[in-house]
């Protein structure tokens, strides 16, 4: 069992930096959560303040319901893989990995069972006997992984693991972590600002911005339903369309009109715009939920000038411009766009994004979608 929970966490570095405000986050037993958000906004610390590195000003860390502020880190039965995981380069992949419990007077037969145990785990037994220069970054990473598994601990951190690797060997060791999770069953916590990274791999997500929790909840209930307008720009990519725009009424109908286009609305989003009639609103709408039709009824259509044209193979990422806004639409490789062309999206009603324009918080949202 390790459920790790933050009451009220805040941190205030010396010379004022309020780096977390007030966190509160429940992570369960067996748990994956990521936190994400762009730099600076605080995850290293909260992350570093959960392993004891970092002291709590004030609020409350429990681990297993019992609280940690004033635990030693190394008494907090916790590892720690983080973004430069230097291993020692005089020592081999075998002495690395069971350097941690050696200093902890493990005997030496239980560190050499972990020590195998977890190279077999991670597929890097054949290495046991290399130096660290002998290796790639992707065999580096794993043995860094490797030093946190040893210990079997009760709760795993990551601080951006990934970030050193290229492209390609990201992709393939978010997919060893993962299922290393599933494996393993131990709670972990991870530090990234890819949000590529947070959605593949979190149970949940926690998204943060100047210190401050902005949403908590799974991959596709961030995705379906931000609460607010940071949230909806940060996941998924690219990002969703946000662009000023009123709700307008005429004959009973109500509309989005951004000048250039019109959207209706029906259903519950009507209802709960209803008071916002004559109002400026930020209208948002994922590139994803823009259909290239030109056989598309007219109303509800984007009618718009094709700006750039980026063809993914699988896809193609669609730059346009009405006279006041850009908009990206993807869409499939069906047909060959041509820059200055005139091209109709058709807006898919059901999954229209509005967000009050002070506030910046979600007005009104799709309904019937996951949460
Ligand atoms: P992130 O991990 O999201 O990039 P950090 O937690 O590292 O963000 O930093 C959050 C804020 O705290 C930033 O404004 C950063 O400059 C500040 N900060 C981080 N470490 C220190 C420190 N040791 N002293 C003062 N300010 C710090």
């Amino acid at each position: 069992m390790a459920n790790v929970e933050l009451r009220n966490v805040t941190k205030v570095y010396e010379g004022g930096v309020k780096a977390v405000d007030a966190a509160n986050i429940a992570v369960s037993d067996k748990e994956f959560v990521v936190l994400v958000g762009p730099s600076g906004c605080g995850k290293s610390t909260t992350l570093r303040m959960i392993a004891g590195l970092e002291e709590i000003t004030s609020g409350e860390l429990l681990i297993d319901g019992k609280i940690m502020n004033d635990v030693a880190p190394k008494d907090r039965d916790i590892a720690m893989v983080f973004q430069n995981y230097a291993l020692y380069p005089h020592m081999s992949v075998y002495e690395n990995m069971a350097f941690g419990l050696k200093i902890r007077k493990y005997a030496k037969k239980e560190i050499d069972v972990r020590v195998h145990e977890a190279a077999g785990i991670l597929d890097i037994e054949e290495l046991l006997e290399r130096k660290p220069k002998a290796l790639s970054g992707g065999q580096r990473q794993r043995v860094a992984v490797g030093r946190a598994i040893v210990r079997k601990p009760k709760v795993f951190l990551f601080d951006e693991p990934l970030s050193n690797l290229d492209a390609k060997l990201r992709v393939q060791m978010r997919a060893e972590i993962s299922s290393l999770h599933s494996r393993l069953q131990a709670t972990m916590i991870y530090v990234t600002h890819d949000q590529v990274e947070a959605m593949t791999m979190g149970d949940r997500i926690v998204v943060m911005r100047d210190g401050l929790i902005q949403q908590i909840g799974t991959p596709l209930g961030l995705y379906n339903r931000p609460v607010n307008r940071f949230v909806a720009g940060f996941i998924g990519s690219p990002p969703m369309n946000i662009v000023t725009a009123k709700v307008v009424e005429s004959g009973g109908q109500l509309m989005i009109d951004e000048g250039d286009f019109q959207i209706q609305l029906d259903g519950d989003m009507a209802d709960t715009l209803r008071s916002h009639v004559d109002k400026d609103v930020l209208f948002g709408i994922r590139p994803e939920d823009l259909l290239y039709d030109e056989t598309a009824a007219p109303q509800n259509n984007i009618k718009a000038r094709v700006e750039v044209v980026e063809p993914l193979g699988a896809e193609i990422h669609l730059y346009v411009s009405t006279s006041q806004n850009q908009i990206i639409a993807r869409v499939p490789p069906r047909h060959d766009f041509q820059v200055g062309e005139e091209v109709n999206l058709h807006a898919d009603v059901t999954k229209l994004h509005v967000f009050d324009m002070e506030s910046e918080a979600a007005v009104a949202q799709p309904s019937g979608v996951r949460a």
